[in-house]
């Protein structure tokens, strides 16, 4: 079974983009995950194959129109389709790494890159759109976003980073930052790592790291740990 992507862009041409390098890239060449794109000019309307139009109501910009929208997403989706059908927008639930590794587990997913002032609000209900947001900020465009969410799902598939236990101790899982990591040289600039990670004392290792985890979230993200509780 692989994590089958399908993109509704205006810009196909943005993709694979860094998906298609280290890890990430080697699991498309390895179809551990695929990746589709369709361009949604296709099913624009009329001779200009228009995708998009005037706010109701006044206001600047222009929104994509539903009914292009849909046609573009019954095209790719098959019947009965499993995937989820989301898309990428601001006003989304931010996207957190429980979410990703859900996603991770399923058969995939489509994914709607919004341009200009947004899309219809009627094929958000029309198709059951979920929304997602990759943060508090707005860009000029989905397709970024999609990019971010499919980089955080496509790792935690099975057989695309190289070591599993790698992610048992990362940020969020467990609702924890992670503890702060060394590497050689044994000083840098004056700075030692620090002793206990050299000891050999692997349950002391252990109990330092959670420590350390655990300072961390309260001082930098206290919402964590109330999460948690
Ligand atoms: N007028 C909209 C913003 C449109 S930005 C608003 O105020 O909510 C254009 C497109 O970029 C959106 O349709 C969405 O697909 C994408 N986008 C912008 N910011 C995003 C974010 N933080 N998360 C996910 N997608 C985003």
């Amino acid at each position: 079974m692989s994590f089958d992507a399908q993109i509704i862009t205006l810009f196909p041409e943005l993709f694979p983009g860094p998906l298609g390098a280290s890890v990430i890239g080697r699991g498309l060449e390895k179809e551990l995950w695929s990746l589709t794109t369709t361009q949604l000019r296709d099913f624009g309307a009329g001779k200009h194959k228009n995708v998009d139009d005037t706010p109701a109501g006044g206001g600047p910009g222009m929104i994509l129109r539903a009914d292009v929208l849909a046609k573009a997403i019954d095209a790719v989706s098959g019947q009965n389709d499993p995937r989820p059908a989301l898309l990428m927008s601001p006003r989304g639930k931010p996207l957190t790494q429980t979410r990703a590794c859900q996603l991770a587990k399923g058969p995939g997913a489509i994914i709607i890159c919004g341009r200009f002032e947004g899309v219809d609000q009627r094929i958000i209900e029309a198709r059951q759109l979920e929304e997602i947001s990759i943060g508090d900020y707005v860009l000029a465009g989905g397709e970024v976003a999609a990019m971010v969410l499919l980089e955080a799902v496509v790792r935690l598939i099975p057989g695309v980073l190289g070591s599993e236990e790698s992610r048992e101790d990362e940020s969020f899982e467990n609702d924890l930052l992670e503890y702060p990591q060394y590497t050689r040289p044994q000083e840098f600039e004056g700075q030692f790592i620090p002793g206990i990670l050299t000891s050999g004392n692997h349950s002391k290792v252990k109990k330092w790291r959670r420590q350390q985890s655990i300072n961390l979230t309260r001082r930098r993200r206290p919402d964590l740990l109330k999460r948690q509780s």
